[in-house]
């Protein structure tokens, strides 16, 4: 360590005398006598000096004579203090023996303490060091005060004391600022406090103070303090008592909480509404409903829960995209709002599903013509960005108490009701009855069965031909899933793919099916055959899902099946979701074929056909089964086929079931032909002798059973 730095740690830890007298014989004999007590001492011979020095010396006392030329000690004094800088610093004033007007007269001038002369130099450095430490403790505790100051006006923290006996209400600097009041103009008294309490809160808060003298525990209360003639802050007040002199002494600690409030509504507000559509969101439903189920049972009266769920909103957000389908919910639950009355509850319960309450309800004709005026309402036709839409909702209705005693029996008995609702043809409402509960319970079995189905894997797959009307061959397969059910037997997709849905599986069956497909394409193969080609049946929905095409990837890699064998079948509807073309754009990329299933039966517009990302067109049974007896559908047919060819799109009719459907289909242009005609469905080992089969024979054999 250097000199220099030595001496700055140690000057750092030495206190700083200022000594101020005229003779310079007592200076230089104090001084030596101070220095040598580690005392670092400064000198001025006359208070102009001293007062011209102060600054830049900042001692932590001063030694001053009381006789002095020119200015004198008692002026000179008054004016160090005076000094801001000075604020706490001890001043001890040297008089003479016998001189108690000058003792009076120090402390008038505000001097901390005075040594008489002569003295003992070693009772003054004692003394000295006595006043240092004690005005260090001053500053220590005047610091602390400061911060504690500080502190609270940080914290918005004030606080007050009631004497009880005396009815004497002191409060402090920072609550008088919290209440935007002067202190000077606050009465000190109960009644003046009171008087800054909110009118709202003044009854609750005149009880709780009154009570706390003679009560034993006191109680944290949060109420609100008029700061004008307008506005309110939240406060939290905290109350202790002790007693001084035999009578109550209250303080209360009162912390402004406005902003905590604020954020507080704010949360609520997030957790209580649904962030889309502004009705109550589900967790306020769940609150709202025990307070229905406590009015109607304490009024002995009944309330009326609907469940309303859109029909067909899936397909409209898969065809028309989330926005457009958000857009869709908004509407819906203004429509909602709009036939509720103010007593009544409407809440978004999740996805396209609402529930409206209706209270003191009298018979159930009243709830019909409320669940009657929202399917008009709701019914009305609408436009969505440039689509019309007819929106539809299916209304299930309970009655409290009559078909639950309690929330999950009503909403049961709601979602039961709406789901004959949808079985009876959709858009209408429906009234609880027992008889559902059956059926509910059979359609619940039915789910289970179907979670079991996917772990015990009771499902496989069925391939049918596709035939090429130019060779007679097989140029590939469609795979069909099919459940084999331990009681039932084999069930067809139609009857188990919209329960699939609806519980949230059909991601994970799609996957299963092209993990299979692929698996029986590598079988296959490793059994001799070429590979074949094989399209899978996705659900739009999977489409959205942005792990299929790492999982795709994946499946090929460990079958070993090059890209161009594995075709995914999706509906035009998903070609018109933004997100969905995405994803397509991407597996055709690594060479995965894109098929439009059931084409001509959705939003078809022809002429955006050159913009999707597609390679094969299936035409749907509808225009195959009407093409022979209705004259616009072949004309029809013949400009989809001709468009499609002049696109290079390959064409495959679908459900041919007669030699003349293909013979015409093959005329018009379309050469790929599946149908019963060529085969059904069957299972993959009846797959292989079908592929030098001569499929043309089929057409002969029908030809000869017309002859
Ligand atoms: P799709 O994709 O249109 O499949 C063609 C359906 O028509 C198949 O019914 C097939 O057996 C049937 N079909 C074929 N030729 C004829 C015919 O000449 N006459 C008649 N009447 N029908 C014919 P399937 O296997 O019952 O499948 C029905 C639907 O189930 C499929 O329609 C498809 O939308 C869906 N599906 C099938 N497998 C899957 C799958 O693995 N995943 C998904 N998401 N859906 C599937
Ligand atoms: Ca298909
Ligand atoms: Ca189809």
């Amino acid at each position: 360590m250097t000199d220099l730095k030595k001496q700055k740690l140690s000057t750092k830890q030495l206190n700083r005398i200022l000594l101020i007298d005229n003779d310079t014989s007592f200076r230089t004999t104090i001084t030596a006598t101070l220095a040598a007590s580690s005392f670092i001492v400064d000198e001025a011979m006359n208070g102009l000096q001293a007062l011209g020095k102060i600054k830049q010396l900042k001692p932590d006392l001063i030694i001053l004579d009381s006789k002095l030329d020119k200015l004198d000690g008692f002026e000179t004094c008054r004016l160090l203090r005076k000094n801001p800088i000075m604020t706490g610093v001890p001043i001890i004033m040297i008089t003479e023996l016998g001189d108690t007007d000058a003792i009076h007269r120090s402390f008038e001038s505000g001097a901390t303490d005075f040594i008489i002369k002569p003295f003992s130099y070693d009772i003054i450095i004692h003394r000295l060091r006595f006043i240092l430490k004690a005005s260090q403790d001053s500053s220590e505790i005047k610091n602390s005060n400061l911060k504690l100051t500080t502190v609270q006006r940080m914290a918005r923290l004030g606080y007050w004391t009631w004497d009880v006996k005396h009815n004497h209400f002191e409060i402090s600097d920072q609550l008088a600022g919290l209440c935007n009041i002067n202190l000077h103009t606050f009465d000190k008294t109960l009644e003046g406090f009171l008087c800054l309490i909110d009118q709202n809160d003044l009854k609750m808060v005149t009880e709780k103070l009154l009570e706390a003298p003679i009560n034993k525990t006191i109680r944290h209360i949060e109420y609100r303090l008029q700061v004008n003639q307008t506005d309110s802050i939240f406060v939290h007040q905290e109350m202790v008592k002790k007693i001084e002199n035999g009578s109550p002494i209250i303080t209360g600690t009162v912390q402004d909480i406005s902003q905590r409030k604020a954020s507080e509504k704010q949360i609520h507000h997030l957790a209580y509404f649904d962030a889309l559509t502004g009705l109550a969101s589900r967790t306020y439903y769940h609150e709202q409903i025990q307070s229905f189920i406590k009015i109607a049972d304490r009024r002995n009266e009944k309330f009326a829960f609907l469940f309303l769920d859109l029909d067909g909103f899936k397909d409209i957000n898969d065809s028309l995209g989330h926005n457009q389908g958000d857009e869709l919910l908004k509407i819906i639950a203004n429509r909602i709002k709009q036939e509720i009355r103010d007593v009544d509850f409407a809440a978004r319960l999740g996805g396209d599903e609402f529930c409206i309450l209706l209270s003191g309800i009298v018979d159930d004709e009243s709830v019909a013509e409320v669940a009657c005026r929202c399917l008009t309402h709701i019914n009305t036709p609408l436009t969505l960005g440039q689509q019309q839409i007819r929106p539809r909702v299916s209304i299930g209705i309970a009655i409290y108490p009559r078909d639950g005693k309690n929330e999950i029996e009503i909403m049961k008995s709601a979602d039961t009701a709406m789901y004959a609702a949808k079985e009876a043809g959709k858009q209408c409402y429906t009234f609880y009855s027992k008889d559902m509960a059956l059926q509910a319970i059979s359609r619940l079995e039915r789910e289970q069965m179907l979670l079991e189905a996917f772990e015990e894997e009771q499902f496989m797959l069925h391939f049918q031909p596709q035939i090429s009307m130019q060779t007679g061959r097989m140029i590939g397969t469609e795979a069909l899933v099919r459940w084999r059910h331990p009681k039932e037997g084999m069930v067809p997709p139609d009857e188990f793919i919209p329960e699939i849905e609806q519980l949230g599986l059909v991601i994970p069956l799609g996957n299963w099916v092209i993990k299979k497909a692929c698996e029986q394409i590598a079988k296959w193969h490793k059994s001799g055959l070429p590979f074949l080609h094989v399209a899978v049946n996705i659900s739009a929905l999977h489409f959205q899902d942005d792990t299929l095409l790492d999982t795709v990837k994946s499946i090929l890699d460990k079958t070993g099946v090059p890209a161009q064998y594995l075709e995914l079948e999706v509906t035009e509807s998903a070609m018109h979701v933004e997100e969905c073309v995405d994803i397509i754009k991407q597996l055709r990329l690594i060479g995965i074929k894109i098929a439009i299933d059931d084409f001509g039966t959705g939003y078809s517009c022809l002429a955006s056909l050159k913009q999707l990302p597609f390679d094969s067109l299936k035409i749907d049974k509808v225009f195959i089964d009407d093409m022979l007896t209705n004259h616009h559908t072949s004309l029809l047919l013949g400009t989809i086929i001709g468009l499609a060819n002049a696109l290079d799109y390959k064409l495959v009719a679908e459900g041919v079931e007669n030699k003349e459907q293909a013979l015409v289909m093959h005329g018009l242009g379309c050469h790929i032909i599946q149908g019963y005609l060529f085969g059904r469905p069957v299972s993959c080992d009846k797959i292989p002798e079908l592929i030098d089969f001569d499929f043309t024979n089929r057409l002969e054999i029908e030809q000869e059973k017309e002859l």
